[in-house]
């Protein structure tokens, strides 16, 4: 079989033709050549090990994602019309206009990123995020690093390293991506110490496994899924209480962590970062990208003592956040400051759109459409936060359900997710192609028209 397959890789000058005239001529003849070997090289490796079944779809693959690159990129902007507002595939939050512009600023120039302007001296890299934090949540001190995986790895293996780790059972948790607590403690160097069980912890649990020698209690928001029913589970202030008595730390991992009241949108209310710290929290940590609404990032906040030595560990190095991620953080942390969040970020603003005001969008949309072959009414739906922020927790939205006759909806849903110049990505629901308009920003609803009238080829 995998023989067979090798015989049916074509020859180089093939594929060198295939690049030519998907390139029209825009490659020299030598560069046009040496990729034609890359890829040939590249089909041969997938068949031998196993990770490609055909020669020819492997090759068309390679010649998709070049066609692609001489057009424009994966990372250009496409329409999130799925409903979930912190997509992980989709990239997560989208930023502020005025934290891309000084995301983009930063990139593009040299910025005194550790050098203090007034002496001339160098200077801290976090003093400005810092404050910002402290201005915000109350904690001492912050710092920001890749991302939150990075956060909680890099505080675990600075504060409890060669340390007994205490975690819930019900919080041991994995987050995705194969991002497991068990395994972040294994890799810091700590050790796991179960308690409780999956639907019951108390306080006195932790106390007991403190009083035997854990140093540390972890608090891991649970993120992606909710259990319901016969449940308990300590407060903070009560971890708080078994911590300062046993003279323990108390680290919380937040995930999302958000700086607004969750429940002012009809949503459950989702402990808030300074919440956490106000209860007693030595460190926190949370992403930057989730319901901050700001870039990837991580944020490790809490007592400056402790961030501090997190920040002298070697770790922290390895994981640092660049000029681009630190000018992303500290517009979206203005946002806050100068309380235009929820009108400024993304985010915020999806989860603050109202059903009333998407149906009137609906509405104009569909009048927009009404002329065209593309058949589109609105339809009441569920939206979800997503991102492993709020897990279970839904908003009523209102979708465009789109249809063009004589196509089923997976192709048209390929149709739009292949749109030029911007791409839609909606969701399928009993056969029904759906684009869910909270996560459309209206700023986008002519681009929208624009792509559902494409959808039709005019004869
Ligand atoms: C999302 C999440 C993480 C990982 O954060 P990233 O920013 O994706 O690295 C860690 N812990 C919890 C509880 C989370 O929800």
């Amino acid at each position: 079989m995998m023989r067979d397959e090798l015989r049916h890789i074509p020859s180089v000058n093939e594929i060198r033709d295939k690049i030519h005239g998907l390139s029209h001529g825009s490659l020299s003849s030598t560069h046009a050549l040496n990729l034609a070997k890359v890829i040939q090289k590249s089909v041969r490796s997938s068949i031998i090990s196993g990770s490609a079944d055909s020669a020819a779809y492997e090759l068309e693959w390679h010649l998709n994602v070049l066609r692609e690159q001489l057009a424009g990129s994966r990372y250009s902007p496409v329409i999130n019309g799925t409903g979930v507002v912190v997509h992980t595939n989709l990239g997560r939050a989208p930023v502020s206009p005025e934290t891309a512009r000084s995301m983009a600023h930063a990139a593009e120039s040299a910025v005194a990123l550790e050098i203090e302007a007034t002496t001339g001296q160098r200077g801290g890299r976090m003093r400005e995020i810092s404050w910002l934090v402290q201005q915000l949540t109350g904690a001492e001190a912050a710092l920001v690093v890749n991302n939150n995986a990075a956060a909680v790895l890099l505080t675990l293996s600075s504060l409890a390293a060669g340390e007994q780790v205490v975690v819930s059972r019900a919080e041991a948790v994995e987050i995705g991506g194969g991002f497991r607590i068990p395994d972040v403690l294994q890799q810091s160097g700590a050790e796991l110490v179960e308690i409780g069980t999956t639907n019951r912890t108390y306080a006195a649990d932790y106390r007991t496994a403190a009083d035997a020698g854990a140093k540390v209690i972890l608090k891991v928001h649970s993120s992606n899924f909710a259990i319901s029913g016969f449940v308990t589970s300590p407060s903070l202030q009560e971890l708080h209480t078994v911590a300062s008595e046993t003279d323990s730390l108390l680290i919380e991992d937040l995930g999302s962590g958000t700086l607004l009241d969750t429940a002012a949108f009809g949503i459950e209310h989702e402990p808030t970062i300074q919440e956490s710290i106000a209860a007693g929290a030595d460190v926190v940590t949370f992403s930057g990208d989730k319901l901050l609404g700001g870039p990837q990032a991580g944020i490790i906040a809490g007592k400056a003592e402790l961030v501090e030595r997190i920040a002298g560990a070697p770790l922290a190095r390895a994981v640092r956040a660049d000029k681009a991620a630190l000018a992303g953080i500290a517009t979206t942390l203005r946002h806050y400051l100068k309380s235009d969040a929820v009108d400024q970020l993304p985010v915020w603003r999806m989860i603050a759109s109202e059903p009333p005001r998407l149906q009137e969008r609906a509405e104009a949309l569909i009048a927009r459409l009404d002329e065209d072959d593309v058949q589109v009414r609105s339809v009441s739906t569920t939206n979800f936060i997503g991102g492993g922020s709020l897990p279970g927790q839904a908003q009523h939205g209102v979708a465009l359900a789109v249809s063009i006759p004589g196509v089923a909806a997976d192709e048209l849903a390929q149709r739009l997710r292949l749109a030029k110049p911007v791409a839609v990505y909606g969701r399928i629901e009993q056969d029904q192609l759906l684009v869910e308009l909270r996560t459309v920003l209206p700023e986008y609803d002519d681009r929208l028209v624009e792509i559902m009238r494409s959808l039709v080829p005019r004869t």
